[in-house]
């Protein structure tokens, strides 16, 4: 009998379980139904910002932000994270929600400022703000390789004891008397009295069964890739762009990766079929998107893309915690397409509730207890943020 089952190998099931072995805690059985990544993280952007508009959210981001920094001291092996620096363009109507936001982010001590148009030529000289955008920057945040990561992870649980069932669906998690007693899955039952689950895009049918109809529904992420023109300035700090609905990151060398979100439409039916291509369209709408903040990216290569799932809840956050009625059994669902960064943080807060019940970290603001009786969480500053592009 482990003494703990951690549903899904995405980078918060397996941060969680290398959290677990970090307590002492090895006899962990990680199940997923396909493979390491078979999710939003194998697929992630991996921009690792801690740029958000509230105070919750940002500590869990810095503590991402440091734990990749040092991923290799911590785990063993490199997820080469990279310090490109972030941009965040916004409309001039938002300068004071933006200047509010990147003050929580001072007060934390993170670097984050408005900067003018003469700075930013220095920081990236393709950029254009001839629109008038308001430009903060954060010299501190960088992108990690998103698959690195998760293998890093996992070649640290193989090294300690820490199992891992690939192509195993878990179809139920099993209680009796309001606790948790194991899980059943296609290669059999799992008994244990303690039961994390990450499932992704794929949470309804773990929860619906439990009762728990939580506001939230698979949808699609989708990004391309564009190899840059002869013109493209090597500074490339990651960025998120309100004005033009994109968002962006340096990758595979002299490659921007973009997704563009305004007006595609993202919900998905059927997570278990969703198509994980882009087609002609949905390139076309990136380079367009791309070239009016970066004028020279017209001119660049297109070079594929890909579809990711994430699942989406109603405000666009994280719902982390225990599941209330089922002792024994607590997660993170809903990632809204921002858990990616966050994944050190919440492992370790998913690791510690588990077992002793409680978490250095205040993630009370994050339980689904904050959906309850029609609420949801919505921040004064988040028109200049995240609320309309997560990453
Ligand atoms: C295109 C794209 C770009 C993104 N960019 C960023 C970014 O720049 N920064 C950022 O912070 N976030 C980003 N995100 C979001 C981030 O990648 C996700 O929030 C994060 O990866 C979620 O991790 P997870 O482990 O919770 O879920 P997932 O990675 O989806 O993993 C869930 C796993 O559970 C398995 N599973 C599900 N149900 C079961 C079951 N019943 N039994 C067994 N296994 C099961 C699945 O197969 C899957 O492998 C992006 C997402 C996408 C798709």
């Amino acid at each position: 009998m482990p003494e703990v089952v951690v549903v899904g190998a995405g980078i918060v099931g397996l941060s969680t379980a290398f959290h677990l072995a970090g307590l002492g805690v090895r006899d962990v059985t990680v199940v997923e139904r396909r493979h390491i990544g078979a999710g939003a993280s194998g697929k992630s952007g991996a921009i690792i910002r801690t740029h958000y508009s509230n105070e919750p959210e940002t500590r869990l981001a810095l503590e991402g932000l440091t734990f990749f920094r040092s991923f290799r001291e911590r785990v063993g092996v490199d997820c080469r994270f990279d310090e490109t620096g972030f941009l965040v363009f916004a409309d001039p109507e938002n300068h004071e929600a933006l200047e509010a936001n990147l003050g929580i982010q001072r007060s934390l001590g993170i670097p984050a400022r408005i900067i003018g148009p003469e700075e930013l030529r220095d920081i990236d000289p393709s950029v254009s703000v001839e629109d008038g955008a308001v430009i903060g920057y954060d010299p501190s945040a960088g992108v990690v390789d998103g698959m690195a990561a998760c293998n890093a992870f996992a070649t640290a649980l193989h090294r300690l004891g820490v199992r891992i069932q690939l192509e195993t669906t878990v179809t139920s998690i099993r209680h009796t008397g309001g606790r948790v007693t194991g899980v059943t899955t296609t290669a059999g039952d799992l008994d244990t009295d303690r039961v994390v689950i990450a499932p992704g895009g794929w949470a309804h049918a773990l929860l619906r069964p439990l009762g728990f109809d939580l506001p939230m529904i698979p949808a699609t992420s989708r990004i391309a890739v564009f190899r840059w023109p002869h013109d493209r300035d090597p500074r490339h700090p990651v960025a998120i762009d309100h004005r033009n609905g994109l968002w962006l990151r340096p990758i595979f060398g002299e490659h921007t990766l973009l997704g563009a979100e305004r007006g595609v439409r993202r919900e998905v039916e059927a997570p278990d079929h969703f198509d994980e291509t882009i087609d002609q369209p949905y390139v076309e709408l990136c380079r367009e998107q791309l070239a009016r903040r970066y004028p020279v990216m017209r001119h660049a290569v297109g070079r594929g893309g890909w579809t990711g799932l994430v699942m989406r809840s109603i405000d666009s956050r994280p719902i982390i915690g225990p599941f209330a009625g089922y002792e024994g059994l607590v997660g993170l669902v809903g990632d809204s397409g921002t858990s990616f960064k966050t994944a050190p943080a919440v492992g370790r807060a998913l690791a510690e509730l588990v077992t002793t019940g409680t978490s250095e970290f205040d993630i009370t603001p994050f339980h689904a207890s904050r959906f309850d009786g029609g609420g949801s969480w919505v921040d004064p500053t988040e028109t200049s943020t995240a609320a309309s592009i997560s990453r």
